[in-house]
């Protein structure tokens, strides 16, 4: 048996489809023949990989709002996908799935605060659905900085992965694991991806003929553990051919190139001694510090001045509606944010709003009390949605997603509404007016069309008054 390790982790995500305010989904254009994209991957990925039984040799993480409508509606592959993790645990001691923080918000840009809420969230969804105590945690876009791994730390997770350009210091071209030192004092682990292998599997699969064969020539020349991440849905979705690709590189026998290992395994028995230093606010799909999500950067091509003004658009509105939730809750409540970490339990159907209000004040509430301040806490889930990454991956301000974080914002200003009175609506969509949407040539003595626009439509749709 070789002394070489592979690990392959796979990253399975969909964003939130559903309409904020019907919570249904809308027929997909592009999906068909099925309903939905959700739908139509699970046929080409998700399910052919769960029988194949890809599921039990890779390490992966799958996004808490995939897993919400996988457990709903593809139950059989759920069901098989948990069933993965818990053989590993059976046989190792150490299952194979990690959490993922909750919105796939890009953590690095999120305030300490929703940086905490999204942690927590993602937690308290992987114990919900996997039965079990994460141990690593995917960020979204590998996007990083020391304060969210400060928070990893503290909430009990070990280790989380990194691509080899987002770390400098004692790298020896393998995966590691190693240690990054936090400003609090600490270590916390990272394994390093080998960008090359997992660019290559991911865009080039037409040129592997024989996964077997192309990983015996990758590990010429190599040590200790390679590790190959990038997005699950690769296998059978981007690549028809990926499923059986995949299941033939996890095979482990006496012929192989390396011994097949999960992450949360390897890490018990090879403990990180090697010390590296990351690049704050770097991520694996783009090499402009967060450019794509926040400022935009040459990722996206054409105009991209609409992405900084819809950010601080949803900044300053969060600013309004915490300050709102706080100026309600704090009279009543110790700690008005440990409401909002809890609040996820809601969310996942496993606590009663009603009892948790009680359980979290001394005050004896009055019915409109506690309904002011159950949509005020929901007022808080819909906040954290607005700022899912999705919103400003793309180069076009009039497509579904930044349409569903705008949605998302209006959901939110709407419970504020309802429970307080304030209506933030008109602030936001002023904020809105200098995002131009590029729709269409500007024509001279036509007003441009802007996100205040997408607002207005979005507001006709659901009858927003
Ligand atoms: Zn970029």
């Amino acid at each position: 048996m070789t002394d070489r390790f592979l690990s392959i982790h796979g990253h399975f995500y969909q964003p939130p489809r559903e309409e904020p305010f019907t919570g249904k989904i809308p027929r997909e254009v592009g999906a068909e023949p099925f309903h939905d994209f959700n739908e139509k991957i699970t046929a080409e990925c998700y399910q052919p990989n769960a029988a194949e039984g890809n599921f039990e040799h890779i390490s992966f993480n799958l996004g808490p709002t995939l897993a919400a409508w996988m457990s709903t509606w593809a139950v059989d592959t759920w069901q098989r996908i948990i069933q993965s993790d818990r053989a590993n645990v059976e046989r190792f001691g150490a299952g194979n799935a990690l959490a993922q923080s909750a919105h796939h918000t890009i953590l690095p840009l999120a305030r300490r605060r929703d940086k905490i809420a999204q942690v927590a969230w993602g937690i308290a969804s992987f114990e919900y659905r996997f039965g079990r105590k994460p141990e690593g945690m995917w960020l979204p876009e590998m996007a990083v900085d020391l304060i969210t791994l400060e928070i990893l730390s503290r909430r009990g997770l070990s280790y989380t992965i990194l691509s080899e350009e987002q770390v400098q210091g004692e790298v020896h071209g393998d995966a590691g694991p190693y240690r990054v030192r936090l400003p609090g004092g600490g270590f916390f682990a990272v394994f390093v991806r080998d960008r090359h292998l997992s660019d290559q599997l991911s865009f080039d699969t037409d040129r592997i003929a024989d996964g077997r064969r192309w990983l015996a020539d990758q590990a010429r020349g190599r040590q200790g553990l390679t590790l190959i991440a990038t997005d699950g849905e690769t296998f059978g979705h981007h690549q028809r051919r990926g499923v059986q690709l995949l299941a033939d590189m996890l095979r482990n026998d006496t012929e192989s190139a390396y011994q097949i290992v999960t992450l949360s395994d390897y890490l018990r028995t090879h403990p990180p001694t090697r010390e590296v230093e990351i690049l704050e606010r770097t991520a694996w799909s783009c090499n402009h510090h967060l450019g794509r999500w926040d400022r935009g950067c040459g990722c996206t091509l054409g105009d991209h001045s609409w992405k900084p003004i819809l950010r601080s658009a949803l900044d300053l509105l969060a600013d309004e509606i915490d300050a709102i939730y706080l100026y309600e809750l704090q009279r009543l409540f110790g700690n008005p944010w440990l409401l909002v970490d809890q609040y996820i339990d809601v969310v996942l159907g496993i606590a009663d709003l009603g009892m948790l209000l009680r359980e979290n004040t001394a005050a004896r509430l009055t019915t409109g009390q506690s309904l002011r301040i159950g949509k005020l806490v929901q007022a808080q889930l819909h906040r954290q949605r607005m700022f899912t990454s999705c919103g400003w991956f793309f180069e076009k301000l009039d497509r579904p997603e930044p349409r569903y974080v705008i949605a998302q914002a209006m959901r939110a200003i709407q419970l504020v509404k309802q429970a307080v009175g304030t209506d933030l609506g008109p602030d936001f969509r002023e904020a809105l007016c200098a995002a131009k949407c590029g729709r269409g040539k500007a024509i001279p003595g036509v007003p441009t069309h802007t996100a205040a626009d997408l607002y207005d439509e979005i507001a006709v749709a659901n009858q927003i008054g």
